[in-house]
């Protein structure tokens, strides 16, 4: 097993790859056993493209996100990219607000507003919400409830 100091993080926004020298970086053409420092240097974070310098251990001292660089070259193809599957993202966070009615009482969950009374957080999506909460108002189970129309 690799220790946690053999381990690195791309420290890209949304990216968070870790290197684990276990198993190398087949993408990469890199073995497995491979230690990150010995990883060539115009060797690329296989998510995002940044360079090691992009990474830090997960234990211990190491490089900062600092002197990250991302691609140049091709980097506006990579930059439209990244784009879309942000777009998309967006998109599901929108399903994900979908508000679900009490079937019994007619209380509306909104997961913008989530039920902070019961621990559910701002932002959580209707699936998101433990299977043992309960409608505030009326204590019926989950099940009873459905996606607002
Ligand atoms: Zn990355
Ligand atoms: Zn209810």
């Amino acid at each position: 097993m690799a220790r946690p100091e053999d381990m690195w993080q791309c420290q890209t926004v949304n990216c968070g790859y870790i290197y684990n020298p276990d198993k190398g970086d087949r993408k990469g053409k890199i073995p497995k056993g491979t230690k990150f420092e010995d990883l060539p240097d115009d060797w690329r974070c296989p998510i995002c493209g940044g360079t090691k310098k992009c990474f830090r251990p997960l234990a211990g001292e190491g490089s900062t996100a600092a002197d990250c660089e991302l691609p140049t070259t091709g980097a506006s193809e990579g930059l439209t990219g990244s784009a879309s599957p942000e777009k998309k993202g967006s998109d599901k966070e929108n399903a994900d607000m979908q508000k679900y009615v009490c079937n019994i009482c007619g209380y509306v969950y909104d997961p913008e507003v989530g039920d902070p009374d019961n621990d559910v957080a701002p932002g959580t999506s209707f699936e998101d919400i433990p299977d043992d909460w309960v409608c505030p108002i009326c204590g019926a189970p989950k099940d009873n409830f459905s996606p607002e129309a």
